[in-house]
Parts: C-alpha cells; structure tokens; sequence
C-alpha cells in the first residue's frame, strides 16, 4: 500500500536527522577544548536537527492514521534513495570518531547536509506547512535557510576553504532554493500564494478521510467573486490580479487555521471546512462574503456569491467529497441568478 511506504519515507527521513544530530554532537565534542567557538557552532547545528527530528516525530502518528496524502510521484523510488542516504550516513559517522581536523569536520558536514537536501525532506516540510493549524506541528521549511546560510559561515571562517569545498557551499545554496521551488511549484498558485485546485484536492483528502473515521461533518465553500470581468476591464489587469490577492488574504483571514483554502480556478476560491457542526458552515460564508463587501481592495467595491454545503463523509470518501464539491458548485449558480452577493447554502445529512 503506497500510504506505507510514506510512512516509511518519514521514519527514514527521522533516522537521517538523528544521525545528523549524533554526528553534530561528536564534532561539537570533538573541539571544545581546542576551539570554543567552533564547538558551540556545532552544537548549534545539532540543536537543529534536534528540532527537526521533533517535526518528524510529529508527522509519524500522523501517517500512522494515513493523515498525509501519497505527495510523492514514485514513493518506492524515494524510499529506496533514502536508504541508502542512511548508510552512508552511517558511514560519515565513522569518519570523525576521533578528533577530526577541522577541514575534515566541515567536508563531513558538507556531504551530510548535502544528503539532507534530498528533495524528500523539503516536499514533506513544506507539505505539513498546509497542515500546520490542523496538526499543531511546527515545520523546520522557514529556518532552513538561516541553518544552511549559518553552516556556509562557519565553513568560510573556521575551515581553510578548498576551491572544491567552496563549490560544494554553493551547491548547497542553490540545491536549497531549488528544491524549494520543486515543493512548490505544482501545488501553490502563485498571485495568491494559495493552493491551487492540484493542491487543494491533495490536501483535502487525508483532511475526509480523518473525518469520516471521526465522524465529523465537513463543508466546502465555492467563493466567486461578482462581475470580476468588469474590474478588469474598468481598472485593468494589473488592478484585477491586486483584488484577486487580496480577496486571497480576505478569505484566510475569514477561516480557522485548520481550515484549506485554495485558489479553484481565476476569480474562484474554495475552502474545506476541517469539522462543522452540521449547517454551521454557512456562518462562516456570510462572514466571508461580509469581510469581501468590507475589503475593498485597492479601493474598489466588491462583492462575492459563495455556493456552500456541509455533510458527513461516508465509506466511500472520494465520492463523497465530489459529491460536496458539485453540491457547492450548484448552490453557487443558484447564489449568481438569484441576484448574487449572497449565499446559498445546503446541509446535507
Ligand atoms: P460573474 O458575476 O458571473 O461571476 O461574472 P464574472 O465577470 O466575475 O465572471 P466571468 O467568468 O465572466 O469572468 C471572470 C473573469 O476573471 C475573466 C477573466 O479574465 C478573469 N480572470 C481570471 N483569472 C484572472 C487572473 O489571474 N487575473 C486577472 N486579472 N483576471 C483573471
Ligand atoms: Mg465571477
Ligand atoms: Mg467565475
């Protein structure tokens, strides 16, 4: 079952992280009578990975209850690469068992991280990042880059600098950005900085899936702003693209936390209601189509009809959720002809 080998995944990306740390410590050791300094940094740097180890013992039990969707294009693929992460890993730790030169410590170092860059772990950071509310778990994604920028430092002042290691540092730093970029790309809209209807559909899944072993009710909300055509064509594109983020930001702000909300299509937005009380869902509509009538962006008046349902998630969990989502879809046509800047809205049971 591919939601195993996620699971897999995550337990190797966790035993990477605990070697990073061991090997971190031993140099942190190593150094601390000889170089003060040097030995707090590589404290510093385990203390790190410490915190990452804590994020993916978060994400375990979660994967356990198959709370995170398959996000991976060749799951056994990536497992097996990791595998093998893991023993040279291991191998790294018993290049610096006795005191290292320092250079050695820091090329150590520099193949490690660089085995940590696989893009697994920035895909499943930047994952759990959606499901932060939801979860509760802190992800490492925003101090990673300080962690990477901060080891490239200490490389440049303690080590004697090879033209090879300096290559390796800007390997890093690059290999960074772009895996950031791979995490997001695919999945993030980017005027909105939202999810698109890919990511959306992803994350909402795990989200049905937990609720219908709970019980809970979910809702969905289409949002659709009202005569958007005609901002465009009275202020322009640029304008357009300015009201579309900010009706973004509006609608988040309208939501809880563990709520999703996505970009669906150009002037469409949809949000996944994680638990409602059944027909609660529509409050939370009305709020946002009043913050979206209050908002105003870049001074011009707008208003937004929000089709919108609520039920319960039954065995078959995809179905129902399309079921939920055509609902809305049909509840919003039916918010557009009767005069639009409104809601309509159906709990199901
Ligand atoms: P209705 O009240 O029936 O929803 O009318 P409408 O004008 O909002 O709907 P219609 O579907 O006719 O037009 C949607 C417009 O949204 C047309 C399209 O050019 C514009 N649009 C879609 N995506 C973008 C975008 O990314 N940026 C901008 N500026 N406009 C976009
Ligand atoms: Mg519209
Ligand atoms: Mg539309």
């Amino acid at each position: 079952m591919p939601e195993d080998v996620l699971y897999d995944i995550i337990d190797l990306c966790h035993a990477i992280d605990v070697r990073a740390e061991k090997i971190y410590r031993q140099l942190h050791r190593s150094y601390s009578d000889k170089n003060k300094e040097l030995s707090l940094f590589w404290e510093q740097m385990a203390d790190e990975e410490k915190e990452h180890i804590s994020f993916w013992k978060g994400l375990l039990p979660l994967a356990k209850k198959k709370m995170i969707p398959q996000i991976f294009d060749y799951p056994s693929q990536v497992r097996d690469e990791l595998v093998n992460i893991k023993d040279s890993a291991k191998q790294l730790e018993e290049q610096i068992l006795n005191t290292p030169p320092v250079n050695k410590g820091f090329l150590v170092a520099l193949r490690l991280e660089f085995y940590v860059l696989h893009p697994a772990f920035e895909i499943l950071f930047h994952f759990a990042k959606d499901l932060e509310g939801f979860a509760g778990i802190k992800t490492p994604e925003d101090d990673y880059e300080e962690h990477i920028d901060r080891f490239i430092d200490a490389l440049n002042q303690y080590g004697k600098v090879t033209p090879e290691m300096e290559l390796l540092g800007e390997t890093l730093t690059r290999l960074w950005k772009e895996n950031k970029q791979l995490a997001i790309q695919g999945n993030t809209d980017y005027l909105t900085n939202m999810m698109n209807r890919r990511g959306f559909l992803q994350a909402i899944r795990p989200l049905a899936y937990f609720a219908h072993r709970n019980k809970y009710h979910v809702g969905i909300l289409m949002i659709d702003i009202d005569y958007f055509k005609l901002i465009n064509d009275t202020f322009g594109h640029q304008t357009g693209d300015r009201v579309l983020s900010e009706v973004a930001s509006g609608i988040k702000s309208s939501v809880r936390k563990s709520d999703i909300c996505g970009r669906y299509g150009g002037e469409e937005f949809i949000v996944f209601l994680s638990s409602v009380e059944p027909g609660a869902g529509s409050s939370v509509a009305e709020k946002i189509r009043q913050t979206l009538e209050d908002l105003k962006p870049d001074g011009i008046p707008i208003t937004a009809s929000i089709g919108g349902c609520d039920g319960p998630i039954g065995t078959e969990v995809e179905k129902d959720l399309n079921r939920l989502i055509k609902t809305s879809d049909i509840c919003l046509y039916e918010a557009k002809d009767s005069g639009r800047n409104r809601v309509v809205y159906q709990q199901q049971t």
